[in-house]
């Protein structure tokens, strides 16, 4: 089944369209001005695109404030749009963010609104794109792309029907293109996109072979898409934002007697690991039933002690596995001490330490297994140090103070880690130009490194300069090594700019070839140096030029072994040697790129240089393994628990989790993508498949017990967006030139399936659902 294939992309400034008929309203392609035959029918309407924050906030580009940083102000654009609409039939005009739209709208007076409402219903006031916003589509992960889709879509719908819907996505302004945002648009019926900025040599070999429209396959798989339940339970919660540098208020004054409350956004039940910063070193974890669970307390690193705006009066993380259906909370209380103390201060504590960082204290469990300080002369048969869980084992080399290999998944591989230093001038926030002639820079410096090796994780503390350290963790039961890194303040001077990478060398022979995610979903074949369509010529840009985004997953493989990097949030990323993978981290800037933005990228925090922290997660597997491990944790990454805190009393949150409908019974390649109100009485839910068709199969599941769990009357499936019925979805068949096929009549495309419709007297048979693999439903549930 493949329904998406067959996706147009508009790349030129008119869309052609002869002869087209929608529907009997006045409105679409209907109302367009009479097209000549054996003629090109060129149709100019003008759009207007301003972004919902970028140079200056939402606001200030809405009322045009601040024009000095930018000359914008969207509410007299849609003001003067409307008057000249009104003086001539003939006008047409295009409007692509509603989240400008819905704001200027609030403001306007009936009489206006009236005038606009008929302006749509004749087709001369019509929306593309409609989105919240025109979205980035590099660094963004698909579940957030349908949601501000949903948004957009469902004010339009409710406030003017069917006229406002859109038929062409309206992408003219973000730097590159996804084939996930095709398969979207696809998927919520619209007919084609648009879009301008393009690789310029991709554009010219279109140009010169006529080639600026084209049908894009957006899908390997079969298709026809999580998110999140709100409720939680009463109560005074507690979050606490700087949990990544081990800080939380909360915890810090009350950790005896607190109550940890975890939301699962995922449809099944999930084990993760928590961590709680705690001031003392010895506590009790207990569950809901009131049964101990495992757990121990681990020294924060020191390079994170010694940040000079955190406050220091934790220094170490209780660490325990917590299993969440919903909701679960777990108890915390102190209880007394029963190990003495063992000082194991840095010995190479840099400069930046603070005085009160000497005192660090480390229970004793943890043995300060190896630092480099002891090593140095070294260099008999302790040239190494092994690190081991019951699933992974690490080696870490003694001379060099990194990872050497990795064992797991029963195989075992030479990986190198490192990072590296890209020095630049001409950088900018939108363009990663490296200089000519100038290598990539490794860290060649000894690492520091210190084990703590305790029985739910261990830990290795590196560090590699005096403003790059890593924390490489294992946890028991986990089948991924996290590396935890911390980078900056980055230094530069007048001509150099630095940007930091992580690189991992493996002997794996990838022969060049490697594999990105698009927007977090289906994954594409990378080959270095290579496009589909066109020659790139990077000879001036070797690296940039084999730069992707990189949303969660990247990939390479040979016959027999794989590795896969998952990360955190959205980086670029490459793969320049064979074996070898590569993630950009943090960058600081000396000049702007020219490419608008108008400064360098050299942001600022507590007066200084910006210090970025985050993860990168390893999985080595052998190939004949299926990918699906990759799958699941770039859901668990995507969606960890959501922690909140709480004062000791002991509610219990699964009374609360109980008037939840249950997931369980879905297939486990099955996501909640999304279970949220849509009207008052209505619930969006989006189920999806998230396995392809090599990870997975076809799996069928009723959704009767959460129509009954949500009070549901009746239920009809929706578009992508939520916002038409599928039923209704029609959108434009396209043909390729070489297929041969040219029809006398405009062709559809019509839902794969028969919609699901059916109402509470029904039998539950009628709510069995069925996803091929990668495929998305969207159900609307209308409620008593
Ligand atoms: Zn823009």
């Amino acid at each position: 089944m493949k329904y998406l294939s067959g996706f147009v992309l508009f790349v030129a400034a008119a869309l052609l369209l002869h002869n087209a008929r929608q529907s009997e309203a006045a409105c679409g392609y209907e109302s367009c001005p009479k097209t000549k035959s054996n003629m090109i029918n060129i149709h100019m309407v003008p759009h207007s695109h301003d972004d919902v924050g970028w140079l200056k906030t939402v606001d200030q580009y809405y009322y045009g404030h601040k024009s000095n940083i930018q000359h914008a102000g969207v509410q007299y654009i849609i003001d003067t749009v409307v008057s000249e609409l009104i003086k001539d039939p003939k006008r047409r005009f295009i409007q692509v963010e509603t989240s400008f739209f819905a704001k200027w709208w609030q403001e306007q007076p009936e009489t206006v609104k009236q005038v606009v409402k008929k302006l749509v219903n004749e087709g001369r006031f019509e929306f593309t794109g409609g989105a919240w916003s025109m979205n980035d589509e590099a660094a963004v992960n698909y579940q957030s792309v349908i949601d501000q889709f949903s948004l957009g879509l469902k004010w339009l719908d409710e406030t003017f029907g069917a006229c406002a819907r859109p038929r062409i996505g309206w992408q003219i302004d973000p730097f590159g293109h996804s084939r996930e945002q095709a398969s979207i648009f696809a998927q919520m019926g619209y007919d084609g996109e648009f879009f301008a900025r393009m690789d310029h040599r991709d554009k010219n070999n279109r140009l010169d072979n006529l080639a600026m429209e084209m049908i894009w396959d957006a899908s390997d798989n079969a298709r026809d898409a999580l998110r999140v339940l709100t409720n939680l339970p009463e109560g005074e919660f507690e979050s606490c934002l700087q949990l990544n540098i081990s800080e939380c208020a909360f915890t810090q004054d009350s950790a005896d007697n607190v109550v940890v409350t975890l939301f699962n956004p995922l449809a099944h039940t999930s084990s993760q690991y928590v961590r709680v910063p705690v001031k003392e070193e010895n506590y009790q974890v207990t569950d809901e039933k009131g049964r101990l669970v495992a757990s121990e307390v681990v020294p924060v690193a020191w390079q994170v002690l010694a940040l000079e705006y955190r406050q220091n009066t934790t220094q170490h993380e209780l660490v325990f596995k917590a299993s969440v259906n919903k909701i679960a909370s777990y108890y915390i209380k102190k209880v007394d001490k029963v190990e003495s103390k063992e000082i194991v201060l840095p010995k190479a504590a840099k400069k930046s330490v603070k005085q009160n960082e000497k005192n660090l204290e480390v229970p004793q469990r943890f043995k300060k297994v190896h630092s480099m300080q002891n090593v140095e002369t070294h260099a008999d048969d302790d040239s190494e140090t092994v690190v081991q869980t019951s699933e992974i084992k690490l080696v870490i080399d003694n001379n060099t103070g990194r990872l050497k290999t990795v064992e797991m998944n029963g195989v075992s591989e030479a990986i190198d880690q490192n990072f590296a230093i890209y020095e630049t001038y001409e950088s900018g926030a939108y363009v990663f130009r490296q200089k000519e002639d100038v290598d990539l820079k490794f860290l060649e410096d000894k690492v520091e490194f210190t084990v703590y090796d305790g029985a739910l994780v261990k830990e290795v503390h590196q560090q590699f300069s005096e403003w790059i350290s890593q924390v490489i963790r294992i946890y028991e039961g986990v089948n991924r090594v996290e590396f935890e890194w911390l980078v900056g303040p980055i230094p530069t001077d007048e001509d150099t700019a630095r940007e930091i990478v992580t690189v991992f060398d493996s002997e794996i022979s990838s022969n060049g070839v490697f594999y990105t995610d698009s927007n977090g979903r289906e994954m594409i074949k990378r080959v270095k140096d290579k496009r589909e369509d066109f020659n790139p010529d990077l000879g001036r840009q070797p690296i940039s030029g084999n730069y992707y985004p990189i949303v969660s997953r990247i990939a390479l493989e040979d016959s027999n072994k794989r590795i896969a990097l998952l990360n955190d949030r959205a980086q670029g990323g490459t793969s320049m040697q064979n074996g070898q993978l590569e993630l950009m981290l943090h960058r600081r800037l000396i000049r702007d790129d020219g490419y608008g933005v108008g400064e360098a990228l050299n942001e600022q925090k507590y007066e200084k240089p910006l210090i970025a922290r985050g993860k990168v997660y390893l999985i080595l597997n052998s190939v004949k393994e299926s990918t699906k491990v990759e799958r699941v944790a770039e859901k668990e990454i995507h969606l960890p628990f959501s922690v909140f805190f709480s004062k000791g009393s002991s509610q219990s949150s699964s009374a609360v989790a109980k008037t939840l409908p249950s997931f369980d019974d879905f297939p486990q390649s099955v996501h909640l993508l999304t279970l949220e109100p849509f009207t008052d009485d209505e619930i969006l839910l989006r189920v999806e498949n998230f396995l392809d068709h090599i990870e997975g199969n076809v799996v069928s599941f009723n959704i009767r017990p959460i129509f009954d769990g949500v009070g549901g009357v009746a239920i009809r499936e929706t578009t992508l967006d939520g916002n038409l019925p599928l039923s209704e979805m029609k959108r434009f068949k396209f043909h390729h030139d070489a297929s041969g096929h040219s029809p006398a009549e405009v062709e559809y495309f019509t839902t794969a399936h028969k919609p699901l419709a059916a109402v509470e007297s029904q039998e539950a048979s009628d709510f069995s659902v069925t996803l091929h693999p990668m495929q998305i439903r969207t159900f609307i549930i209308k409620k008593k």
